[in-house]
C-alpha cells in the first residue's frame, strides 16, 4: 500500500516556520502583507480566497482584499495593480485568473511587478523559474509539490520525473523546478502518443491534467511517487484528483490524496512567498537607511572639516 503524502503536516511545518519569520519582521517594523485581487465573484476564487486568508492569518501575514466588479474594463484593473505596485506596505499580490473577457489579461499580468507576483503569473516570474535566477516567485502549486517532496524526504536528484500537463501555472513550472533539483524530466500533453510508457518508467509523476482517472494502474509501477495536482469536481459534488487513487495506491510507493494533498500546501506556500517578499523589502529598506546615514555622516564630516579650516585661517 502506498504511503499517503498528506499535505496537512507539510503545511503545519511551513506555518510554524513562518510564524517565527513574521514575528522577526514585525520587530523590524514590517508587517508582511498580501493583497488579493479578485475581479468578479467566481465561487472557486472565493473559496480559495477564504482558505488563503485563514492560512495567512495563522502565519502572521496580513491580507487586504481588492474586489473589482466583473464589468470593469482593462484600465480599471491595470490602475488597481499600478496602485498596489507603488504601495510599499503591500509585499505580495494574488490575482485570480482568468479575468473576465472584457479585460485584457496580458496587459494586467504584465503590469504587476514580478517582485510582488506571488503566484508566478508574470513573464518575469516565469523567466525566473526557467533560469533559476530568483526573479519573482514560482506558481504556488508547483512549489507546493517541491515542499511535499522535501518534507517526506524524497530527493528528485537523479530520478526520472514525468509531468502530465504543460500549463504555465502547473505542468511547466513543476517540470522546471524538478529539473533544478536534478531530476530527468519528461513533459506529456494531449499529443503525447504513449503516456502509459512515459509514466510507467518514471520514479516521480506529477499529474496536472484536470481529468479524473487519467493516471491509472498501467501508468504506475512499484515504488513510484505520485503527486496529484488535479482538482476535479464530480457530479455528486465530491472532489477527486487526476489519479485513479483506489487502484493505484496498491502499486505506487507514495501518493498525495485529493483532497488533503497538494491543496493545503499551496496556501502555505502563498504565505511563504509573501514572507520572503517582505524580508527582501525589509533588507532593501535597511540598506537604504544605512546608506542615507553613511551619506549624512560624510556630509557632516565635510562640513566640520570646512568649518575647522575656516577657523584656522
Ligand atoms: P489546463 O490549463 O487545462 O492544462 C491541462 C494540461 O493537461 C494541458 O497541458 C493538456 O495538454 C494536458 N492534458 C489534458 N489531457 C491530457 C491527457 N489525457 N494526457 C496528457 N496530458 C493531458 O489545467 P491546469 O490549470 O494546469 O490545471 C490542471 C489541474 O490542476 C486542474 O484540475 C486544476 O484544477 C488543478 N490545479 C490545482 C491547483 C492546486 O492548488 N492543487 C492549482 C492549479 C490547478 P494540452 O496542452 O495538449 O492541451
Amino acid at each position: 500500500m502506498a504511503k499517503q503524502l498528506r499535505g496537512a503536516p507539510v503545511a503545519k511545518a511551513i506555518v510554524a516556520e513562518l510564524k517565527e519569520r513574521t514575528a522577526a519582521l514585525r520587530e523590524r517594523g514590517v508587517t508582511p502583507t498580501l493583497t488579493i485581487v479578485r475581479v468578479g465573484n467566481n465561487p472557486d476564487d472565493i473559496s480559495y480566497e477564504h482558505s488563503a486568508i485563514r492560512r495567512c492569518a495563522a502565519c502572521g501575514v496580513s491580507v487586504r482584499r481588492m474586489i473589482i466588479t466583473e464589468k470593469a474594463n482593462t484600465r480599471t484593473v491595470v490602475n488597481c495593480i499600478r496602485e498596489i505596485n507603488e504601495d510599499e506596505a503591500v509585499h505580495g499580490v494574488l490575482l485570480f485568473l482568468p479575468l473576465p473577457r472584457s479585460v485584457d489579461e496580458t496587459a494586467v499580468r504584465e503590469t504587476l511587478a514580478p517582485e510582488k507576483d506571488m503566484d508566478g503569473i508574470t513573464e518575469g516570474s516565469m523567466a525566473g523559474v526557467f533560469t533559476g535566477s530568483g526573479t519573482g516567485y514560482p506558481p504556488c502549486t508547483a512549489w507546493a509539490c517541491m515542499e511535499i517532496l522535501d518534507y517526506y524526504g524524497i530527493d528528485p536528484a537523479g530520478k526520472r520525473a514525468t509531468i502530465m500537463g504543460r500549463s504555465n501555472i502547473a505542468g511547466k513550472p513543476a517540470a522546471m523546478l524538478l529539473l533544478q533539483k536534478n531530476a530527468t524530466v519528461t513533459i506529456c500533453h494531449t499529443k503525447t502518443p504513449d503516456t502509459v510508457k512515459e509514466c510507467s518508467r518514471a520514479d516521480i509523476i506529477v499529474a496536472a491534467v484536470g481529468r479524473p482517472g487519467t493516471i491509472g494502474v498501467g501508468h504506475t509501477r512499484i515504488g513510484q511517487t505520485i503527486l496529484d495536482v488535479g482538482i476535479n469536481v464530480l457530479e455528486d459534488g465530491s472532489v477527486t484528483g487526476d489519479v485513479d487513487y483506489e487502484n493505484v495506491e496498491h502499486i505506487a510507493g507514495a501518493i498525495t490524496p485529493v483532497p488533503a494533498g497538494v491543496g493545503p500546501v499551496t496556501t502555505a506556500v502563498l504565505a511563504k512567498h509573501v514572507v520572503e517578499a517582505a524580508e527582501k523589502f525589509a533588507d532593501r529598506r535597511d540598506v537604504e537607511i544605512r546608506e542615507a546615514a553613511r551619506r549624512a555622516a560624510a556630509e557632516q564630516a565635510a562640513r566640520n572639516a570646512r568649518s575647522k579650516a575656516k577657523t584656522a585661517q
